[in-house]
């Protein structure tokens, strides 16, 4: 059997529907649902209820644990670059750059380096 995992929805047991329904007649009981792939947060929860139950119950203690933002972000000249495709070319001659948000300045990028999710020109968060 491959990996299956439980999805971390804490009141996903909670939900009566008949592919929660486990164990022989006379004994069943509704069951956190597991599967080898779900398709939200991450790859963790079987539904978008079951993701914010999660949230609801355990968010401020998360926020809390990996840091509450306490002044706001500011985006500059040196943390604006983002990763973009021309589009105003053809499909074959698109050009993969680097556009500064502030600025607008544009520099060449090559697509292994769109493709480097740690490829970056910004110096700051
Ligand atoms: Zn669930």
């Amino acid at each position: 059997m491959s990996d299956l995992k439980y999805c971390q929805g804490p009141e996903c047991h909670q939900h009566q529907t008949q592919d929660r329904i486990k164990g022989p007649k006379g004994n069943k009981t509704y069951q956190t649902r597991r599967r080898s792939h779900f398709y939200y947060g991450n790859g963790n929860f079987c539904s978008m209820w079951c993701w914010n139950q999660w949230f609801n119950k355990f968010g401020n203690r998360a926020i809390d644990h990996f840091g509450r933002l306490t002044e706001p972000k500011i985006l500059t000249e040196q943390n604006a670059w983002y990763k973009s495709i021309d589009w105003d070319s053809d499909y074959e001659n698109r050009q993969h750059v680097w556009r500064n948000g502030i600025t607008r300045e544009e520099r060449p990028l090559t697509e292994a380096q769109y493709n480097d999710s740690n490829y970056t020109l910004n110096t700051g968060e």
